[in-house]
């Protein structure tokens, strides 16, 4: 069965090809960062034009990369949420249209979802029961993973996000938007040791995470600095990143202990950061147990990870067209698969 996968939750534009004999056949991915950098963050009704003029064009590249027509699509998988509601609309309205105009069925995959089994695109993939650890920009959580659809929730952030802890702390330290790439590179230079930031709910006994504080504490370094030089900026970088990969990489033991399991699994964009991985593949190798990762440019938002739940949820693929764009959207509320 040949899925093809439509992303556009946010600021990028992805769509991919995934068969379920074949593997992935394509993907293609457009960012709109640069075009909400001088905003200094994502701009909803920017994004909405900007995916509609993105979507048709990338669908064709991957159909010409994999030699398909859209004719030998089987069904059509589209994000139908959570996100923002102008951009969910557009992958919406092309994935019912192409479904009505093709007649065939349509599938509602959860982003989150897209992002928990975006390791599964990786190999060697790994098996049911695991703990996911999502890092992404919105969300930071513990799961218990099951199978497709038993997702019980161990812990999230209480605060910030991972990633928008990142991305705010790359702002005051005047790194642009989203900053969680460019702070994580310019860490690499910085001495850790210089600065002591707080680990936020380290031993707070529960597997829940705070981000708030360590942004705040940033700030005050940065005020307390100014004016700032780049060797301190780097140092602020390192200490910060030290701070976020020390509590997840704890807080991701504590779950495989509470869990038994023994099995890690990373999604999400916060997952692409070298450090983290360094972390978790150091604390793991101590432990013997297994971590594992999407594809470096899988992390982040892609069509791919789309195409792929949707692989896994054909039966629940639909053939009555409508909009079908859900902004909030639990993810406990999905069916087992
Ligand atoms: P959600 O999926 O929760 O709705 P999102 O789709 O915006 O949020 P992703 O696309 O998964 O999130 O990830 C984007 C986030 O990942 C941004 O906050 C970005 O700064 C962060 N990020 C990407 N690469 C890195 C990196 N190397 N180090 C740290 N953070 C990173
Ligand atoms: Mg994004
Ligand atoms: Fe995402």
């Amino acid at each position: 069965m040949l899925v093809l996968g439509l992303e556009s939750s946010c600021d990028e534009t992805g769509v991919a090809l995934f068969d379920t004999e074949g593997g992935l056949l394509a993907h293609r991915i457009h960012s709109q960062i640069a075009m909400h950098t001088e905003y200094g963050g994502v701009v909803p009704e920017l994004a909405s034009r900007d995916h509609i003029r993105r979507v048709l064009p990338l669908t064709e590249e991957c159909l010409s990369e994999a030699g398909k027509q859209l004719a030998d699509v089987d069904a059509i998988a589209y994000t139908a949420g959570p996100g923002l509601a102008g951009a969910l609309l557009v992958g919406a309205s092309v994935a019912n249209a192409l479904g009505f105009a093709l007649q065939k069925p349509v599938i509602e995959v959860h982003h989150l979802e897209g992002h928990l089994l975006s390791p599964l695109l990786s190999e060697p993939k790994p098996e049911f029961p695991f703990v996911a650890l999502l890092v992404s920009g919105g969300h930071t959580q513990l799961m218990a993973v099951r199978g497709i659809g038993q997702y019980e929730l161990l812990g999230e952030t209480v605060d910030d996000a991972a990633g928008e802890a990142f991305d705010k702390s790359a702002k005051l330290l005047g790194l642009g938007y989203p900053g969680g790439p460019a702070l994580s590179k310019l860490a690499d230079s910085g001495d850790p040791t210089r600065f002591k930031l707080p680990r936020p709910m380290l031993n707070s006994g529960d597997l829940d995470f705070s981000f708030s504080g360590l942004k705040t504490a940033v700030l005050k370094l940065v005020n307390e600095q100014s004016p700032i030089d780049d060797t301190t900026r780097a140092d602020i970088c390192a200490a910060f990143q030290e701070a976020i990969v020390d509590v997840i990489t704890k807080k991701c033991l504590a779950a495989l202990k509470q869990t038994g399991m023994q099995r890690l699994v990373i999604a999400g964009g916060v997952g692409a950061n070298r450090q983290l991985r360094a972390g978790l593949d150091e604390a793991a190798r101590r432990r013997k147990l297994k971590v594992y990762y999407p594809p470096l440019a899988l992390c982040t938002d892609n069509g791919a990870m789309i195409a792929y739940a949707g692989a896994m949820r054909l039966q629940y693929a639909r053939d009555s067209y409508g909009y079908g764009a859900k902004p909030r959207w639990d993810l406990a509320s999905l069916p087992a698969v």
